[in-house]
């Protein structure tokens, strides 16, 4: 019985620095698929110069939930990455997300990444109020 419990708690510790050692392959790989996507091209539609991603602003984007109730007070809401905004690097034009032209491509690549990891491939992330991106866009 007792060699019987060793035999299953050394197979528990072995399981578990496996899981430790997965865990930090996952990391290693994570950080250069990041790296690699980062390094993907877009086109502005506005001044049609290629910018890695990197270099990209990303524009990350609330709205206002008014009051609501008896108890609901008013605040912002953040928007998904995808209903977000970027910035051109080189004519620092806004776009917003939904009509990019290369919006597919650029979605596809956030949903890689998850919406924690988003900020992690723009150079920086600035926040905006979405009726000022809205008026940025026209
Ligand atoms: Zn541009």
């Amino acid at each position: 019985m007792r060699r019987k419990l060793e035999e299953v708690e050394s197979g528990i510790s072995r399981c578990m620095s496996q899981q430790i050692k997965l865990q930090q392959e996952r990391g290693i790989l994570e950080k250069e698929r990041l790296q690699i996507l980062r390094g993907i091209r877009f086109s502005c539609p506005r001044c049609g110069k290629r910018s890695t991603l990197s270099r990209w602003v990303f524009i990350k984007t609330s709205y206002f939930v008014p009051p609501h109730g008896c108890t609901g007070g008013d605040y912002w809401m953040q928007r998904s990455p995808s209903e977000c905004g970027i910035k051109c690097p080189r004519c620092k034009n806004h776009f917003y997300i939904p009509s990019f032209p290369q919006q597919e491509k650029f979605l596809n690549i956030l949903e890689k990444v998850g919406p924690m990891q988003v900020a992690l491939l723009f150079k920086c992330v600035e926040e905006t109020e979405e009726e000022y991106l809205r008026t940025l866009c026209k």
